[in-house]
């Protein structure tokens, strides 16, 4: 018996879209003034709905009425070494792509840091960047819009999912996301990262469907009518943003979480304990803390993330 989750669509064959403006990204100029919109799929070689909803505009000849329009399959080797038995395997070749971008200027040494090369000028051209992404575990979609207002301005005009998370990214390494002018709050540009839900679920695409839709028509470069039909979903009543505080790790592998956490929950008080981390009781440092994708419903290795905890805003 495997225990791998299962795998709810078929993925696309992307061997079609290696010819671009380099392999695997395309630019697609309308001939008129306005913003370069950047959508990247497979920053994780194993974030399939994505690549499923760049395959689908890229195969529909999505045009921009104004500006540019980029596509890119981010880690697309990784996406190539995908196996059924081990499908968490193609997140990555050598390392995580979504850390390497703060160490650029060093000696590509690994395939990440050399395709993040050849990324990276089309990510330094865009304006406006939406990174489509999913999670390992099963859990809601989260827009993560990162440490600045220009972030969660942009969340909130996309208008979904409910949660966006105002997140500082990783000590391990820069995120595309936050990347050059993304990163700076002086600058206009702007980008969102959205975790579709579970990586290989069908709903997960149906997310990514509709926050691509949302955010190609916020950008003023396409009209809603051009996107496809039934991409758009109604919109949630209203959303909210939790600002990541911590990131709680594991010491050494042995965090025994007191019950499944499901993510998102909101801890109602103070000092409730979540778990232990080498028989160390780890607690909520503050009353109605938030619990952002939680990993530790399976083991991890030590100094993995068990759990981010945020602060309703
Ligand atoms: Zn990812």
């Amino acid at each position: 018996m495997s225990d791998n989750p299962p795998i709810e669509f078929a993925f696309p064959d992307l061997r079609k879209w290696e010819k671009g403006a380099a392999p695997y990204i395309h630019v697609i100029e309308s001939g008129k003034a306005g913003p370069t919109v950047m959508v990247a799929a497979l920053t994780h070689g194993n974030e399939v709905s994505g690549a499923i909803v760049v395959d689908a505009l890229l195969s529909a000849g999505l045009k921009p009425r104004k500006g540019t329009l980029i596509f890119s399959f981010n880690n697309i080797d990784a996406y190539h070494s995908f196996d059924a038995r081990t499908p968490f395997k193609s997140r990555m070749v050598d390392e995580d792509f979504n850390r390497v971008w703060g160490r650029l200027d060093q000696p590509a040494t690994t395939s990440e840091m050399k395709r993040a090369l050849v990324v990276k000028p089309f990510v330094e051209r865009a304006d406006l960047l939406l990174d489509l992404h999913s999670m390992h575990d099963d859990g809601v979609p989260l827009m993560l819009a990162g440490p600045l207002d220009k972030g969660t301005d942009f969340a909130r005009k996309v208008g979904s999912p409910v949660d966006i998370i105002r997140d500082a990214g990783h000590a391990a390494g820069m995120r595309m996301r936050d990347y050059g002018g993304f990163g700076d709050a002086a600058s206009p540009k702007n980008a969102l990262l959205i975790e579709t839900g579970q990586h290989w679920r069908a709903s997960s695409v149906v997310v990514a469907k509709d926050v691509t839709a949302r955010f190609l028509a916020e950008t003023g470069i396409v009209d809603a009518a051009d996107l496809p039909a039934g991409w758009k979903q109604p919109s949630p009543p209203s959303q909210r943003i939790v600002e990541v505080t911590h990131a709680i790790a594991t010491k050494r592998g042995d965090f025994r979480p007191v019950r499944v956490f499901e993510g998102q929950e909101t801890i109602a008080k103070a000092g409730t304990v979540l778990g232990h981390d080498d028989g160390q009781p780890v607690t909520t440092p503050y009353d109605n803390c938030v619990l952002v994708m939680p990993s530790a419903n399976r083991p991890l290795r030590g100094g993995v993330t068990v759990v981010r905890l945020g602060r309703l805003i």
